[in-house]
């Protein structure tokens, strides 16, 4: 019973929540209020549920496809795996899509999924059964295609999930061309992109080196600037915190804290990913790594443990006004979706904390689904016309070089120079480009008037701001 409630009390708060921070950082607008009005709410709503055959039953599936914004399209949003996904969850989720597509100047409008099962609780071919059977309703009420909407991998979903959903779709579409480019995150094999896989997280790790870079934050929140041997806890080792911790470490913070369902676990010296990774995979637990220092049964209290930054990478609503006191983190990256309440947000500030936030910290898998649906409409992998033309100009500059001063490049050198781009190489470069240049649109912002007072408010005055451009130039129609 007291399960339910929370539930029931869960459902109404993200959209709400997502409103919320949309009305505050509206103030610092200059719109029209039936235009902010068309820009908050929820385009479109599709609720449906379906049957599957699970052993000699049938279970009903109930889901959800929500289009939140048609200022651009297609829109664009994951689909959630989970039994605690709920319309309100969804319709939140869409919001945000659309509020982050802005922010990083993505063109595409905000939409998400959501199927409410447990994934564990099914074989693979019952989940295959039930992806095939969401993309088919979709299909039906004309919720999904290259020019409509482009489903992608979100909490409990992933490359599997969407190779099903591609193929459904391009078998109910004999003959259309672009047909792969209705859902993003496939495999490489399946006209998927190099790079996609680890791109929120790898987003994350940019935004958070941006966030400390910067001299005069940093002063004000007491960190000295750089992320060299900044301590970090990392919550969820999923897709976005697995990547966001790897390359966190790689760009030279310390990982001192991870957080699983099952637990977490602390080293103050750091913890070493790869093998954390590896001993779960084998054991099922983070729990028992043998070079953590302590380890909590208690999942929530690895979050309060000391470090200089924390990184939520699992779900919503883990930060609250119940535990903000006692996070000792200064900043705050959300890798995940709406893991903050705002009143948790106020209150760190207040305490002299700074956050930033979910809708450009985890944009990176969006930019990159971007350039994903961009190679299938063009029919041609990134770098492929281009790089050998690149390495001859590049061969015959080096010789040129070589002959006007006499100094021969070593063979290292040489190929360093020479060598053209590979798809993944500006995949990253485009990503990198993107959460750079985003995160101190963002800053200036949030400096240009202290009464904004967060990067979340600032980040969503400067998504209102696109928006309503884009809706001002459609107009009205009829
Ligand atoms: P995922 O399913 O790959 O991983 C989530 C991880 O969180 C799992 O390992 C799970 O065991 C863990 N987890 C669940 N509950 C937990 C808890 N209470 N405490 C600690 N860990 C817990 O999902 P993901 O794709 O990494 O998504 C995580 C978050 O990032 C979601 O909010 C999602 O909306 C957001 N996000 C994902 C992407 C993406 O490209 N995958 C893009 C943008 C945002």
């Amino acid at each position: 019973m007291a399960t339910n409630i929370l539930i029931a009390d869960q459902e109404t708060h993200f959209f709400s929540d997502v409103c919320k921070n949309f009305d505050h950082a509206a103030q610092f607008t200059k719109h029209d209020a039936g235009l902010l009005d068309q820009i908050k709410s929820c385009n479109s709503v599709y609720r449906f549920r379906f049957p599957i055959r699970k052993g000699n039953s049938f279970e009903v599936i109930d889901a959800w496809r929500v289009e939140h914004s048609h200022h651009q399209s297609p829109t664009k949003g994951g689909i959630r795996y989970s039994e605690m996904v709920n319309e309100d969850e969804v319709m939140a989720l869409a919001a945000l899509m659309t509020y982050k597509c802005a922010i990083v100047n993505v063109p595409f409008g905000g939409a998400k999924g959501g199927i409410k099962i447990n994934p564990k609780n099914y074989t693979v071919s019952e989940l295959e059964n039930i992806t095939r059977r969401y993309t088919v309703e979709l299909i039906k009420k004309n919720f999904i295609g290259p020019s409509i909407d482009v489903p992608a991998p979100d909490y409990g979903s992933g490359e599997r999930e969407m190779s099903w959903i591609a193929d459904t779709y391009a078998t109910m579409n004999p003959g259309q061309l672009d047909a792969m480019g209705a859902v993003t995150g496939k495999p490489i094999a399946l006209h998927g992109i190099a790079g996609r896989r680890e791109a929120t997280g790898r987003g994350v790790a940019i935004a958070t080196r941006e966030c400390v870079s910067v001299g005069e934050d940093m002063q004000r929140i007491g960190l000295l600037p750089g992320l060299s041997g900044k301590r970090v806890i990392v919550q969820g080792l999923g897709n976005v915190g697995y990547y966001s911790a790897k390359f966190l470490s790689e760009m030279g913070a310390i990982i001192v804290g991870l957080c699983e369902f099952e637990g977490a676990i602390y080293n103050e010296n750091g913890l070493d990913i790869e093998a954390v990774f590896q001993h779960r995979k084998a054991t099922g637990s983070i729990l028992g790594y043998a070079a953590a220092i302590q380890e909590f049964a208690n999942t929530m209290e690895g979050l309060e443990q000391p470090c200089d930054i924390l990184v939520p990478a699992a779900l919503e609503n883990q930060i609250t006004e119940t535990n903000i006191r006692n996070i000792q983190a200064k900043i705050i990256v959300e890798g995940a979706n709406g893991p903050t309440s705002p009143e948790a947000e106020a209150i760190f500030y207040a305490n002299g904390g700074m956050i930033v936030p979910d809708m450009f910290a985890n944009a990176g898998g969006v930019t990159v689904s971007y350039f994903e649906w961009l190679k299938n409409l063009s029919h041609v992998a990134f770098g492929r016309m281009n790089r050998r033309f690149e390495e001859n100009s590049n061969l015959n500059l080096v010789n040129m070089v070589e002959g006007i001063t006499g100094v021969a490049l070593t063979p290292v050198q040489r190929s360093t120079i020479i060598k053209g781009a590979s798809e993944l190489e500006l995949v990253n470069s485009g990503l990198e480009d993107t959460m750079i240049r985003s995160y101190h649109e963002i800053r200036e912002i949030y400096k240009s008037n202290p009464e904004i007072g967060t990067l979340r408010n600032a980040a969503m005055v400067g998504a209102i701001n696109k928006i309503a451009v884009s809706y001002q130039n459609l107009g009205i129609w009829p």
